[in-house]
């Protein structure tokens, strides 16, 4: 077993190596390195065929057709070019916006320039265990709105949304949906022809292919989405997305996605099985909290706060295994998790969160010894800690519910 033990596979997974090798045969001069858009020569045309299967794999993982699917950088770009493409393309017919307190930074960020630039944001609460109601959904829409962005797995939780009776929502009222799913594409089974979502974002390296390659979904059938593009140039991606296409990011995005969907089910099997002798373990050493849904969720993300001990402190006494607190973008700033805020939690509760993300290559191994070096922290740290005697006692469970006014 190779140490440090790798479970931040929420914030970036490694390259599956056969995704790496068909990556390496699209950049040098033996290779296919010509222009996509070259229509002169067989360089330029062999770089085409294979944007045109990579095209195909993405679209088939979500049931969609190629003309629908976009190349970007990723999900990120994918989120802001869904958002204020919309946003800018409708505005005659509307300026209301719809999404949730606990998106990604990169659907918030963009909904507050949408805010600036005059649009109006609703901002959905979701339960405690992390879900939107659908009749919450359709409570907020206006005659004016356009458009509702809501993800589907929750990066830091890992609560799944139940898009279908979300979708029914949007459908029924004639607004679009756009769906954040960079954390459950290749994951969790996503069909656009069952679903009404009509823009769906997807990041390649959330799904073992390689930084800086994403795309979009957008649905062309039976009514089309107009967007407006963030970038002009060479006309490519429909004039949606200007810019020469990265072959080999494009490529080895599609082997990605036709791996992902090949091994679904019993990778998430392999997975899941993984998370529950987790969480059994974690459980037994009492004081643990769940932050999710118990059910809705995605089996790779697991979201636990431990009562008495910072998630930090707890990361620094188990060097050897690598985890998040909160996600990895906000991680840097000291304040607690939005998204955990969001689902009401207390602030000793966010901060005391960490989050396991297992994935492909976890191992019962890496698991077992997680399991071991957690327990050890846990059981040493709170012993240090003068705070967590008065914390399990009577008294000081309602010492911490009056300071917190709950
Ligand atoms: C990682 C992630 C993003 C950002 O994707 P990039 O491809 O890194 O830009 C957006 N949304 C969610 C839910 C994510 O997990």
């Amino acid at each position: 077993m190779r140490l440090p033990i790798y479970l931040d596979y929420a914030a970036t997974t490694p390259v599956d190596p056969q995704v790496a090798r068909v990556l390496s045969q699209y950049l040098t001069q033996d290779g296919v390195f010509g222009n996509p858009s070259s229509s002169t020569h067989a360089f330029g045309h062999d770089a085409a065929r294979a944007v045109a299967i990579a095209r195909e794999r993405v679209a088939a993982l979500l049931g969609a057709a190629t003309r629908e699917i976009v190349w970007t950088s990723g999900a990120t770009e994918s989120n802001n070019l869904a958002i204020r493409g919309v946003m800018r393309a409708c505005a005659r017919r509307g300026r209301h916006l719809i999404t949730a307190k606990t998106e990604h930074k990169a659907v918030l960020d963009v909904c507050r320039q949408m805010e600036r630039e005059g649009c109006t944001v609703t901002w959905l609460d979701p339960d405690p265990d992390g879900l939107i109601p659908p009749e919450r959904l359709a409570a907020a829409l206006r005659p004016d709105t356009v458009l509702v962005s809501l993800m589907h797995v929750n990066n830091e939780t890992g609560v799944a949304q139940d898009l279908a009776a979300l979708a029914d929502v949007t459908r029924r009222h004639e607004v679009w949906l756009h769906v954040d799913a960079a954390q459950s594409a290749g994951k969790l089974p996503i069909d656009v022809c069952k679903l009404p979502i009509d823009l769906l974002s997807l990041s390649a390296h959330k799904l073992y292919g390689p930084k800086g390659i994403g795309a979009l979904y957008v649905r062309q059938h039976p009514r089309r989405v107009r967007l407006e593009p963030l970038l002009y140039g060479g006309g490519q991606e429909w004039g949606l997305r200007a810019g020469t296409l990265p072959t080999h990011q494009i490529v080895a995005m599609g082997e990605a996605c036709h791996i992902a969907q090949a091994q679904m089910s019993s990778e998430q099997t392999h997975i899941r099985t993984l998370r529950d002798r987790l969480w059994r373990a974690l459980v037994a050493l009492g004081g643990v909290l769940l932050n999710g849904h118990p059910e809705h969720n995605l089996a790779g993300i697991l979201n636990v706060s431990f009562e008495g001990i910072a998630a930090e402190a707890l990361l620094a006494a188990i060097p050897d295994i690598a985890l998040s607190t909160g996600s990895a973008c906000t991680s840097a700033g000291s304040e607690p998790s939005h998204v955990l805020r969001a689902l009401g939690c207390d602030e000793y509760r966010a901060r005391g969160a960490v989050r396991f993300s297992l994935g492909r290559f976890t191992t019962t191994a890496e698991i077992d010894h997680c399991i071991e070096a957690v327990g050890a922290a846990v059981i040493r740290l709170r012993g240090l800690s003068p705070l967590w005697e008065s914390w399990t006692s009577p008294q000081g469970t309602v010492d911490r519910a009056m300071a917190h006014g709950t």
